[in-house]
């Protein structure tokens, strides 16, 4: 039978629809049945269980959290470890330069914040939801948005059981409608559906393009005698060079539980780098090394982190919802931190939406909450740091770090010597021809300190159902060959993180290999394809990782 000819979905009516059980949706979901308990709420959610595609460092600025759970403080939460102590350092290839605090405006302190496994706040924050009536389905991928006269009218679940050439195999389901009076996509950062909304209604129409990285991390159990509960630290520097943005970061928490990350800015230029050799490289460095000595390493993960901030949110609102947390984009680059804005923007959109229904209104625009958001808190927050990336863009880590740390300062007593500076091009513009770049040489990894990419995604816990259509669509293969391959050396080998993309001889001739059952769901390949030739689809809802504590 083929789709055509398969009987219509069947539909479910809600007051609210949620793409996405991450910060942001989870916050809008649970302040929704604070306002208004008796409207219907809805979260879809396509890891197998919520938390199971979260990635983030995290340290969370709790500002999110006090304003929609009072009561956090005094309850059994994942959110034990306050931070202790705060270095920043810059690296070179065998020392290390500490910053002094003092050097650093207000604004980056991180006093009063916390060291959490986001992944298991956002199950916690589901608890609070579900126990508020709000029905959450994870597993349950929103593959399409429904439009009504030029509205959105909800989403579309994919549907389970279609194979690889579109056969439906035993146990076929279809697809289900969720239908809602408004729809808040908060897929994170480059989702799939809300780059179509941000296309359909001219969202990002006077503003500038999204900025990304990519952001590896590992989960370590250290040996406890390395363990320095609170402590916080980031590097700028080694082993980027000045032209390449990105560091990293190293949070001691928990039950000597020790989140090491690196974050490389995806508009770099040689298509020889990979952001995954650089994470591993990271480590083997004196300052850091010894961290990890007789310590395990038990999670392994990758995510798309947004990094355009003030300049680069698009219009929030179209008729029937709105985007919601980093599926627009708040990250603020300079403090590594996005949660608490995702909770805030979810909180914002909520409390709008709940004064639509209450006035008997229906998939209409939500331009409160477009009004609302550069005066509240999370404007602010993004306003005093507008200036960091770009000037680390255009200057580099030494100048633009300098540069971007004085505007920070002049902006905490309210001007800025720059202005609003804009962003340079996007992502997938910045690749030089390979024959312009020098080539790499990474070292074999030893197996202790340092892995290699298929061990590590073994522990993402990635699974999808292999008979499956591919979730990676190419869009024009003879563009990839004589671009991505002739031109820019076969990049996506090296910038995706988990293997997936592999440029094979066969014949003589270079065939693309893509493992789509290694993908751990970061994005990367959609934003940072040259030619914008690869789309990220999402694949049968509760594929992917499943990150138990990441
Ligand atoms: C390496 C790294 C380190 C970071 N460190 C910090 C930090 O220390 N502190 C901090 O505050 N922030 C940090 N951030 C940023 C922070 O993680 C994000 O700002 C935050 O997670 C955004 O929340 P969100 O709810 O908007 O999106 P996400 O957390 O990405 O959640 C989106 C959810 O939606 C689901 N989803 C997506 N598309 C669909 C779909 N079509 N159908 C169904 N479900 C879907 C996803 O599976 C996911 O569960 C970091 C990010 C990275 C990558
Ligand atoms: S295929 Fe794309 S989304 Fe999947 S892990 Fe690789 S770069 Fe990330």
């Amino acid at each position: 039978m083929t789709t055509a000819e398969l009987p219509a979905r069947e539909a479910m009516e809600f007051d609210t629809v949620i793409v996405g059980a991450g910060p942001a949706g989870l916050a809008a979901a649970i302040r929704l049945k604070q306002l208004a308990p008796d409207k219907s709420v809805v979260v879809v959610e396509k890891g197998s269980e919520v938390g199971a595609h979260i990635l983030s460092g995290a340290v969370i600025d709790p500002i999110g959290l006090d304003s929609l759970i009072p009561e956090w403080r005094n309850e059994d939460t994942p959110i034990k470890t306050a931070v202790k102590a705060d270095r920043l350092y810059m690296l070179g290839a065998s020392g290390a330069l500490r910053l002094p605090t003092m050097l650093m405006p207000p604004l980056m302190s991180n006093h009063g914040n916390f060291i959490v496994s986001l992944g298991d706040v956002c199950r916690y924050l589901a608890r609070k939801a579900e126990a508020l009536g709000v029905e959450i389905y994870p597993g349950f991928a929103a593959v399409e948005a429904l439009f009504e006269n030029g509205a959105v009218a909800g989403i579309v679940t994919g549907d389970m059981g279609v194979g690889k050439d579109g056969h439906h195999k035993p146990g076929f389901a279809r697809g289900m409608e969720l239908r809602g009076k408004y729809t808040l996509f908060a897929e994170g950062a480059r989702g799939s559906l809300s780059k179509i909304l941000i296309e359909r209604f001219g969202l990002r129409q006077d503003r500038g393009p999204q900025k990304f990285g990519i952001g590896l991390k590992e989960l370590w159990q250290v040996a406890p005698d390395k363990h320095k509960s609170g402590l916080v630290q980031h590097t700028l520097g080694w082993p980027l060079g000045n032209g390449t943005g990105g560091g990293s970061f190293l949070y001691h928490y928990d039950d000597n539980l020790v989140s090491v990350g690196f974050v490389v800015h995806l508009n770099y230029r040689n298509p020889y780098l990979s952001p995954f050799e650089e994470f591993q490289r990271f480590k083997t460095h004196p300052l850091i090394r010894d961290t990890f000595a007789g310590g395990k390493r038990i999670c392994y993960g990758a995510r798309a982190i947004t990094e355009g901030g003030w300049q680069s949110v698009p219009k929030l609102v179209f008729p029937g919802g709105a985007l919601i947390g980093c599926a627009a984009g708040f990250v603020n680059v300079p403090r590594i931190k996005g949660s608490h804005n995702a909770m805030l923007t979810g909180m914002l959109a909520a409390e709008h939406v709940a004064a639509a229904l209450s006035a008997g209104r229906a998939n209409d625009e939500l331009t409160g909450y477009e009004d609302a958001w550069r005066g509240s808190p999370v404007g602010r927050d993004l306003w005093r740091v507008r200036n960091a990336k770009p000037l680390w863009s255009k200057l580099g880590t030494a100048a633009g770090i300098a540069l971007g740390g004085l505007d920070m300062w002049t902006n905490t007593f309210g001007f800025s010597l720059f202005g609003t500076l804009r962003h340079g091009k996007p992502d997938y513009e910045t690749l030089e021809p390979a024959a312009k770049c020098r080539p790499i040489a990474y070292a074999k990894p030893d197996g202790k300190l340092t892995f290699d990419r298929l061990s590590s995604v073994y522990l993402s816990n990635t699974n999808h159902e292999e008979d499956q259509p591919v979730h990676l669509l190419v869009r024009d293969a003879a563009l990839q060959k004589f671009s991505e391959h002739d031109v820019y050396a076969g990049a996506s080998a090296r910038y995706c993180p988990a293997g997936v993309y592999e440029w094979v001889e066969d014949a003589g001739k270079p065939r693309y290999v893509i493992n789509g059952q290694n993908c751990v769901h970061c994005k990367t390949c959609d934003i940072k394809d040259p030619n914008q030739n690869i789309i990220w689809v999402p694949p049968e809802g509760g594929g992917g990782p499943n990150y138990p504590n990441m």
